[in-house]
């Protein structure tokens, strides 16, 4: 059951989706040789909650942490902790927020001082995908139009789309239906309606798209160890271009 959401559930909405894109800008800032993902963590929990929100991570599934810090072949899910960033680093952050019981969610990668071209390259595609994604998410085309539009320009670029994690629905719970694959062919799944509130975020890796997880049980990371990036934005179906709500 995909629900779509009032006018007035898109307000919180909207607010949850500002705080997660103010705390990602301050993140941002922070992101230096040096810092510890720890200290990225415990600057983003205070972030949030100075805006009277609550860092929507902590606690989901049992999560330690208030955000996820991925660094170069981690994928997604990675635990903030004592691990100091080095130039050359990438950095994937994944921000959610909820205001009011509603939720935003973002993701981005990062480059930490100066990073190799073919990095800068996977940030660049990754990042392109997700708006390729976006401009599918309209109503009266279908789920997988987003999916496939990813894949397809993922793929022309030499990356690979990751399997195992795929994007969601989302609103008065982190994870709603329906899942959104960032593959697959087009013109499948349920039919998009205005109101529909999604996060679309490719995962995408610069060898195989196969991944493992640690044996913290959380950090996913590549099975070839080649690097990984992360974009992620919540947005909602319109009949026209879909609204992005954690942007500014
Ligand atoms: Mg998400």
């Amino acid at each position: 059951m995909i629900s779509r959401k009032s006018e007035r559930e898109l307000r919180y909405m909207r607010k949850a989706g500002r705080i997660v894109a103010l705390t990602l800008r301050e993140l941002e800032k922070a992101i230096k040789p040096g810092v510890t993902t720890g200290e990225l963590s415990a600057l983003a929990e205070d972030f949030i909650r100075r805006q009277k929100a609550r860092p929507a991570f902590k606690g989901l599934y049992g999560f330690p942490a208030s955000i996820c810090t991925s660094v170069n072949e981690q994928v997604v899910h990675g635990i903030p902790g004592s691990r100091r960033l080095k130039a050359g680093d990438i950095i994937s952050i994944d921000v959610g927020a909820e205001v009011h019981g509603y939720y935003g969610d973002a993701a981005a990668t990062f480059p930490v001082g100066e990073i190799h071209s073919e990095a800068a390259r996977l940030l660049r595609v990754t990042e392109e995908a997700l708006y390729e994604g976006i401009k599918k998410a309209v109503a009266g085309n279908r789920l997988t139009d987003i999916s496939h539009a990813i894949q397809v320009h993922v793929e022309k670029h030499g990356f690979s789309v990751v399997r195992d994690f795929v994007g969601h629905g989302i609103g008065s719970r982190m994870h709603e239906d329906p899942q959104v694959p960032n593959f697959g062919p087009p013109g499948r799944g349920p039919r998009l309606e205005e109101g529909m509130t999604l996060a679309i975020e490719p995962m995408v890796n610069a060898g195989t798209y196969e991944v493992a997880v640690l044996e913290d049980n959380w950090t996913v990371v590549t099975k070839d160890g080649k690097l990984s990036a992360h974009f992620e934005h919540t947005v909602v179906v319109r009949n026209g271009a879909a609204e992005i709500l954690t942007r500014l």
